[in-house]
């Protein structure tokens, strides 16, 4: 599986695994080569960012896995973790604070509502 990357998110302050990461593999074929532009997506809210490898959180802390029970390996603050182990998403350490809890369902519920408006609204971009 290629790489984890957690970035605290700069719209909703939340860490998580990313919707989308389109990055080149470096010459190791395991690390990311950060002289090509990375590109980033927040799965909790949508927003887009090019990130640069000091966005990218040590991962200091783990939790289990609720699907396999593997250790994953994640930064504190993750409020969502992806399984290196069977690719299943579940909490992080963070979900069990209740207020960081209760924040993540605001953004992704707001973040439904987004892309329920967008995809009412006729296309800017035929
Ligand atoms: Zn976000
Ligand atoms: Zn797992």
């Amino acid at each position: 599986m290629r790489p984890q990357l957690y970035v605290c998110c700069p719209r909703c302050s939340l860490v998580g695994p990313p919707e989308r990461l389109d990055y080149t593999i470096g010459v190791l074929g395991e690390n990311v080569d950060w002289d090509q532009p990375v590109a980033w997506q927040c799965a909790q809210c949508g927003h887009e960012a090019d990130i640069t490898e000091g966005d990218v959180l040590p991962e200091e802390s783990s939790c289990a896995c609720g699907t396999c029970g593997r250790a994953v390996e994640c930064p504190a603050d993750a409020i969502r973790v992806t399984c290196m182990g069977c690719g299943s998403t579940g909490p992080g350490p963070a979900a069990a604070d209740p207020e960081v809890a209760a924040h993540l369902r605001a953004v992704v519920g707001l973040h439904a509502i987004e892309l329920r408006v967008r995809a009412a609204l006729p296309d800017p971009h035929p």
